[in-house]
């Protein structure tokens, strides 16, 4: 469809969504049997005894539940090069690392074109709504987005993270000219072998077409600002190559250097003019309207982990609207921000029914507390039974298990998600967090929420010192007699001892889930602990990560580091520049 048309057709776009949605019991129905038919011939669904069957009732009696692990040894052969069809009927040529920053190392999952297609629905429906509110024109998008390094596997399939998959298929440049988003930086720039010449590439021609500039973008917030706390650094060498029409010479790739010769001459009132507005800004606040002042708004995956960094983004962006991204993660999408017009920490993604079979765990206190402390596969027996994606009530949390048309089936994708709506008959799901992400010592248990929201209280008394909390992860240290949460904080510049001991206290108090609060006032969770790191801690994090192939675009912070994690764990604690102890209880 993509090739023949120029431009999205958007009101097509939105009727197609409108129709689909209207009937989500059905078209659940129907895109299951098309995975089942199409993959019925896969090695593993052959041995569930479906015989044939691809009725929902039937599918849910023969096939469990299940997570990575479990897949683990079914992907590791098709890795392998295995001859025969595991998963999926078509055979698998392309493998996906997810960015593993929950269990420290990256997961293979496998990627089709199948995956790819619904990628690029996920994509044309949220720019159709999009476009509806905020009309780009025919100009450019800066867009922050790395390749990681595609490798071979043993068995001879492309492997890279699946945002890498994404960037490289000849589809997605089709589909980023239809949406009038084409990115502003050659190809050698998003595909090259180092992210921070990529990163100063696409800065420089972000500025060489600062007037074409329509929208900001990255896969994720935390790359948007990265790239702008980059530009705080570089800037000035910035204006010198544009006035002198001569790439600095730190870009050492010949391809990269070749590409952006093409691009660059010798402009110095244009480098005059981004000296004056940088020189006139006030603490770099809305620094991107005043480089691009055509930019309609700034569009990223907002939300979950990535709303630590809004506020910065907000000082950056000044008044141009910030717009999240999608939801969906390397095993397929879920579901398109289809109001933009909502505030950024209030989206919503409306599920699209015909791009997997969408299962949802309900989430009840209760049952969670029963089965607290006894491990994975026992959660799984006493919990509720997966409800379908039309039976899900409004208010209720429940974890997402998606049946792919890349070979998941019934998988545990690990993310609570909350319904906060309809729209018409499909849900629309908030984001709340990670489900293994749980600082526990004892009876307490904090998510990954209830941290971001005691990291937000705390950051606001050095918020008062003009300082600001740039990234933040947390540990539980069993090692002590009780243990106790460790909070990892890097801060902007300095703070007082005072202030941080406060910061320390507020953190302590800030979670106040009853588990937590009681076990702290009879000591059987000891004082919480706030490690602040020294500057650079979680670039040299970012960098583990990329050693392990993952790439920027894909990047998250993790939140909690686990035992296991003990990488990431030492890097953390080698870097403690001051430690201090809560005296809140
Ligand atoms: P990856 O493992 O790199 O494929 O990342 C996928 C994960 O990123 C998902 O399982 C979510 O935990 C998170 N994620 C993806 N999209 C969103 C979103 N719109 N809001 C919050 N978190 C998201």
């Amino acid at each position: 469809m993509l090739e023949k048309m120029e431009i999205l057709h958007v009101e097509k776009v939105i009727e197609e969504f409108e129709t689909m949605t209207k009937d989500a019991e059905n078209v659940q129905r129907e895109t299951l049997k098309k995975i089942l038919e199409e993959n019925g011939s896969a090695e593993y669904l052959q041995n569930l005894g479906l015989n044939g069957r691809t009725d929902p009732q039937s599918f849910k009696a023969c096939v469990p539940v299940v997570t990575h692990q479990d897949l683990e040894p079914y992907i590791q052969r098709i890795v392998d090069g295995a001859s025969s069809p595991v998963l999926t009927g078509k055979p698998i040529t392309t493998i996906s690392l997810s960015s593993g920053t929950t269990q420290g190392r990256p997961k293979f999952v496998p990627f089709n074109d199948e995956l790819m297609e619904t990628t690029l629905q996920i994509f044309r429906t949220s720019y159709a709504f999009r476009n509806r509110e905020f009309p780009v024109k025919n100009g450019k998008a800066l867009q922050f987005i790395y390749s990681s390094k595609q490798s071979r596997t043993k068995g001879g399939l492309f492997a890279g993270t699946a945002t890498t998959n994404v960037f490289r298929n000849s589809q997605f440049k089709k589909a980023m000219k239809a949406m009038q988003s084409q990115c502003c930086s050659p190809d050698e720039v998003i595909f090259g072998p180092d992210f921070r010449q990529s990163l100063y590439c696409h800065l420089l021609c972000g500025l060489i077409f600062r007037e074409e500039i329509q929208l900001v973008s990255s896969t994720f917030a935390h790359s948007i600002v990265h790239a702008f706390r980059t530009l705080e650094q570089v800037w000035e060498e910035l204006c010198v190559d544009i006035r002198e029409g001569i790439l600095t010479s730190r870009i050492t790739f010949p391809s990269v250097r070749s590409a952006m010769a093409k691009l660059l001459k010798p402009n110095p009132e244009l480098a005059d003019l981004i000296h004056r507005k940088i020189s006139g800004l006030s603490n770099w606040y809305g620094l991107i309207p005043e480089l691009f002042p055509n930019v309609k708004y700034i569009y990223g995956i907002m939300t979950g982990s990535m709303e630590h960094y809004l506020k910065k983004l907000r000082h950056y962006a000044g008044d141009v609207p910030l717009i999240s991204a999608d939801y969906g993660s390397s095993e397929g999408w879920i579901g398109a921000n289809i109001d933009p017009n909502v505030p950024t920490e209030s989206t919503t993604y409306a599920v699209l029914p015909n791009i997997g079979y969408f299962e949802f765990i309900p989430l009840k206190e209760n049952v969670e507390e029963q089965v607290h402390d006894r491990g994975d596969a026992n959660i799984l027996s006493m919990e509720p039974k997966p409800v379908s994606l039309t039976e899900v009530k409004i208010g209720e949390e429940y974890e997402v298990i998606v049946t792919s048309f890349a070979g998941l089936y019934r998988y545990r994708l690990g993310d609570v998600v909350k319904v906060m709506g309809f729209h018409n008959s499909t849900p629309e799901l908030k984001f709340i967090c990670r489900r293994n992400l749980m600082l526990t010592v004892n009876i307490d248990k904090n998510t990954e929420k209830d941290l971001q929201q005691a990291v937000e209280e705390a950051a606001k008394l050095i918020a008062e010192e003009k300082q600001e909390v740039i990234d933040f992860s947390s540990h539980v240290d069993m090692w002590t007699d009780p243990g106790h949460y460790v909070i990892f904080w890097e801060i902007s510049g300095e703070v007082s001892d005072e202030v941080l001991k406060e910061c320390c206290n507020c953190l302590d108090r800030s979670f106040v889930d009853a588990g937590y609060v009681s076990s702290r006032k009879v000591n059987a969770i000891g004082p919480l602990e706030l490690r602040v790191l020294r500057r650079g801690t979680f670039q040299k994090v970012l960098d583990h990560y990329l050693g392990l192939g993952a790439a920027v675009s894909q990047f998250k912070t993790p939140r909690c580091v686990g035992p296991t994690n003990y990488k990431v764990l030492q890097i953390l604690c080698d870097n403690v520049a001051k430690t201090y102890f809560s005296t809140a209880f």
